[in-house]
């Protein structure tokens, strides 16, 4: 059984599982980090290219919560109309400069250019995304490397508000190297040692699939998926969806309905999005390591 504990709780008695909370946690933690080393300098970098608003938005909290954390952060900015090589040499540029230890190139890219060859330049080690094909080789290999953000930010909120996760039964909606796929590799390691299924648009029965499980981790892009039929009584419910609707932002979990059977459930919005930005900060720290600018 699940246990859970004192933790805040929803008006059905779920508890909450705070992302904005633990992400600043993390953040003032990285702080005391960095500052109990002497401030050495600990850089990520960003590359954006076009106006996309919500990307620019993105990159901006990013930068924010960087300096929150003690980090210094540097930013390189293209048109919409940059060509491959510009962006590829903006990467280079960045992978070869020592003073940068994390590198994030926001993504999508503007139509016509290939992401791939674009983060095949990135180097493991300051490839604080985790969406390199060397960090995902890493992470399926078990060696030392960068977990993407996103899946690392819903283990980290599991084991925060004790979500047992050894012997369990989790289903995972989703299946992109993004977040479902890591997801399920990070939730059936061994240590997190969780049953994980790994489902898609293809999946039979989905609402009978997830209701087996002690776990739903819910990364499909469909708002409100997931409804309190889905849920075991009990259950953990995380909410990785974002939509934008009529309504405004909305998740893949029918929170409302959901909360008054989950044991825990993830606020939308405040669950893993700030934990994806407490997690780049982690990444970015352990970069600064990897490359030996702050001593492990
Ligand atoms: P994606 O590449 O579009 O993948 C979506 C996955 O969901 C696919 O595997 C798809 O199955 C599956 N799916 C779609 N509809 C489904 C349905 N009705 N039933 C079961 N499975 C279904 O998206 P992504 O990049 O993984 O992102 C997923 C969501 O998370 C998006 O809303 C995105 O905006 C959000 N996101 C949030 C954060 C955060 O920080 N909170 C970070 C990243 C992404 P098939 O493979 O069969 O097509």
């Amino acid at each position: 059984m699940t246990t859970y504990d004192d933790f805040e709780r929803t008006a059905g008695g779920a508890v909450l599982m705070d992302g904005n909370k633990l992400r600043d946690e993390i953040v003032a933690g990285i702080r005391a980090k960095i500052d109990s080393l002497g401030n050495p300098a600990v850089c990520l970098a960003t590359v954006l290219v076009g106006a996309d608003k919500p990307s620019q938005i993105y990159v901006r909290n990013k930068h924010r919560k960087a300096e929150e954390a003690g980090m210094i952060s540097r930013h390189v900015e293209l048109a919409e109309d940059a060509t491959q090589d510009d962006v590829e040499n903006a990467v280079r540029d960045l992978a070869e400069d020592s003073g940068v230890h994390g590198i994030l190139v926001q993504l999508p890219l503007p139509a016509g250019l290939d992401a791939e060859r674009v983060l095949d330049l990135v180097p493991p080690e300051k490839d604080v995304d985790g969406l390199t094909e060397r960090s995902m080789g890493r992470l399926v290999r078990g060696r030392v490397g960068h977990v993407p953000c996103t899946p690392l930010g819903v283990m980290r909120l599991l084991d925060r508000y004790g979500v047992e996760t050894s012997g369990k039964q989790a289903v995972v909606i989703g299946r992109s190297t993004l977040v479902g796929l890591p997801q399920v590799l990070l939730l059936g390691r061994k240590g997190c040692d969780a049953t994980a299924t790994l489902a898609h648009s293809r999946t039979s029965d989905l609402a009978g699939v997830c209701r087996q499980a002690d776990i739903i981790i819910a990364a499909a892009g469909m708002a409100r998926l997931v409804t309190a039929e889905f849920v075991k009584p009990g259950a953990a419910v995380v909410d990785v969806g974002i939509s934008r609707t009529e309504d405004g932002i909305v998740g893949d979990v029918d929170f409302d309905a959901v909360q008054e059977v989950a044991g825990a459930i993830t606020p939308m919005p405040g669950g893993t999005g700030p934990m994806t930005i407490g997690c780049l900060m982690e990444n970015t720290l352990a970069a600064a390591r990897m490359l030996g600018a702050v001593p492990t």
